[in-house]
C-alpha cells in the first residue's frame, strides 16, 4: 500500500526531520500543533496544519481524540508518531489501525509487550538476549527479594516495572535497607505511572549504555545498524551520542548485533527499534528496547547512509527491507550532540525568544533544528532545541570537527548548553572514550568543586 499523506504527531526537530523524509519520498505532510506552536517550523513547511490544542501537552499532543480527528478531516492515510508523546502507545496504535490508518511504527502487541519491563525482561531472556541478573519477574515479598539479593549479590537496584525516562529506580546496598526501599520504590511507582509493580536487578557500578538499532519488515525479516555509545548522560538523561562505541570491537558488534537482529526475527518484529544494553567488563545485559525511532538516530545514518524514517515509511507501506544485512557498512564515527535551551551548568531551562541563529555548517555537519531568528522556544515542552550531527572518517577527525561546528553555531536570547559541550569535547576522558554512564555527573560535581 502506498502512503501519499502523513500525519506527524509530534513537533519540534522530530516533526520536521519526518516532514523531509516524507517530502523526499514525495509524500504530503499535514502537522499537527497546539497553540504554543501555530509558529513553529514544522507547522510552517508541512503541506496543512491542524490545530489541536491548547499549550498542555495532554491536551493537544497526547490528546488522542483530537489527532484522530485531524487525521480524518485531512484525509491522511498515515501517521508518524516520532519520539515521545505517543509513540509508545499501544491503545494509540490500535486506535490509528481501526481507523484504516497506517502506523508508522511497531505492531501494538509488541510496544505493549516491550512497554512492561517485565515482560520486556522475560521476552528478551526467551528471546536468547543476555539478561542483567535479577528477579524472574516482578517482586512482591521480602523474603523472596532478600533471597534473590543475596543469590545476585549487593549493590541491587529496584525498578518500576511501568518506569520510563529514569525515574522509578532505588539503589539498594545493603539487606538492611531492603523492606523499606522496596516500600518506596513501589509507592513512587504507583504514584507515578499507577503501578505498584517492581523487580530487582544486580546495580552494575560503572557499565557504559549501548544500543543495537535493529529494523524489522513485520514478516520474519530483520537487520540491525550497529551500536550506539550514549554513556555521557546526567540524570539517565543522554547528552551526547556516538557511533560506532570507542569500546565495542568488530567482532562483538557482528555477535550482538545479530542475537538482535534474530531476536527481532523471531518475533516478526516490524518498524524502528532500539534494544538498550549495559556494558560491562565485555559483557552486554539487556535493559530495555524502545519500540520506535530514537532521538539518536541521526549518527546510525550518518555511519551507514540508511535514512531511517525513510525506512519507516517504506515498511508501513509493507516493502520490504532495502538493505540486506551484509550489504551494510558501518564506516567512518558520528556524534551527536543535543542542543537545550537551558543553563548550561546549572541546567535551569531557559525558554524564550531566540533574537538571532546561524547554523553550523560544511562538510559532514548536520543541524536537526526548527530554530530560526525570532522564534519563541515555548516553556510547556521538552528543552531540546537542535541537534548538531558531525561526521569524520575518525573519531578524531569527527572531534576536530565537531569543536569547529560548535564555534559556528549561534543562538542568541536563550541560554543554552552549547558551552557544556564545547567543555566535553576538550576532556581528556572524552577524547580517549574512556567514560561511563556515571563519568559526566561525576565530572560536573568536580567542576563544581
Ligand atoms: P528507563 O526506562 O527509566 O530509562 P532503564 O532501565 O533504561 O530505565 O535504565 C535507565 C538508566 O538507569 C540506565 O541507562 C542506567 O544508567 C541506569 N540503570 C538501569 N539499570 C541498571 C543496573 N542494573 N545497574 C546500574 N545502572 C542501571
Amino acid at each position: 500500500m502506498g502512503i501519499s499523506r502523513i500525519l506527524i504527531a509530534n513537533r519540534g526537530e522530530i516533526a520536521l526531520r519526518i516532514h523531509r523524509a516524507a517530502h523526499e519520498m514525495g509524500i504530503e505532510t499535514v502537522a499537527v500543533h497546539s497553540t504554543a506552536d501555530a509558529d513553529a517550523m514544522h507547522v510552517r513547511l508541512a503541506d496543512q496544519a491542524v490545530c489541536i490544542g491548547p499549550p498542555a501537552a495532554a491536551d493537544s499532543y497526547l490528546n488522542i481524540a483530537n489527532i484522530i480527528s485531524a487525521a480524518e478531516c485531512a484525509q491522511c492515510d498515515a501517521i508518524h508518531p516520532g519520539y515521545g508523546f505517543l509513540s509508545e502507545n499501544a491503545k494509540f496504535a490500535e486506535i490509528v489501525e481501526a481507523h484504516d490508518i497506517a502506523w508508522i511504527g511497531p505492531k501494538p502487541e509488541h510496544i505493549r509487550t516491550m512497554g512492561d519491563k517485565v515482560a520486556a525482561k522475560q521476552t528478551a531472556g526467551a528471546l536468547g538476549l543476555p539478561l542483567v541478573p535479577g528477579s524472574e519477574g516482578a517482586v512482591s515479598d521480602y523474603d523472596e527479594a532478600r533471597k534473590i539479593a543475596r543469590d545476585i549479590g549487593y549493590p541491587v537496584i529496584i525498578k518500576a516495572a511501568s518506569g520510563g525516562g529514569g525515574r522509578g529506580m532505588k539503589v539498594c546496598q545493603a539487606e538492611d535497607q531492603l523492606e523499606t526501599l522496596m516500600q518506596q520504590a513501589g509507592s513512587e511507582a504507583k504514584a507515578a505511572f499507577g503501578d505498584a509493580t517492581v523487580y530487582i536487578e544486580k546495580y552494575l557500578g560503572n557499565p557504559r549504555h549501548i544500543e543495537f538499532q535493529v529494523f524489522g519488515d513485520g514478516k520474519g525479516n530483520a537487520i540491525h545498524l550497529g551500536e550506539r555509545d550514549c554513556s555521557l548522560q546526567r540524570r539517565h538523561q543522554k547528552v551526547l551520542e556516538e557511533a560506532p562505541s570507542p569500546v565495542i570491537t568488530s567482532e562483538d558488534r557482528h555477535r550482538m548485533g545479530e542475537i538482535c537482529a534474530q531476536a527481532m526475527r523471531d518475533m516478526s518484529y516490524r518498524g524502528a527499534g532500539t534494544i538498550e544494553f549495559l556494558w560491562e567488563n565485555g559483557e552486554f545485559y539487556f535493559i530495555e528496547m524502545n519500540t520506535r525511532l530514537q532521538v539518536e538516530h541521526p549518527v546510525t545514518e550518518a555511519i551507514t547512509g540508511v535514512d531511517l524514517v525513510r525506512e519507516q515509511i517504506r515498511i508501513a507501506e509493507g516493502r520490504p527491507l532495502s538493505v540486506k544485512q551484509e550489504d551494510l557498512e558501518f564506516r567512518g564515527h558520528a556524534i551527536e550532540c543535543r542542543i537545550n535551551a537551558e543553563d548550561p551548568f546549572t541546567f535551569a531551562p531557559s525558554p524564550g525568544r531566540v533574537n538571532y541563529y546561524h547554523a553550523a555548517g560544511g562538510l559532514h555537519v548536520r543541524v536537526d533544528s526548527g530554530l530560526y531568528a525570532g522564534y519563541s522556544v515555548p516553556p510547556y515542552y521538552d528543552s531540546m532545541i537542535a541537534k548538531l550531527i558531525v561526521y569524520g572518517r575518525t573519531r578524531e577527525g569527527c572531534i576536530m570537527r565537531l569543536r569547529r561546528a560548535l564555534e559556528e553555531m549561534v543562538i542568541e536570547g536563550v541560554k543554552t548548553n552549547i558551552p557544556l559541550h564545547q567543555e566535553l569535547v576538550r576532556q581528556d576522558d572524552v577524547l580517549n572514550g574512556d567514560y561511563s554512564i556515571k563519568w559526566l555527573e561525576e565530572w560536573l560535581a568536580k567542576r563544581e568543586g
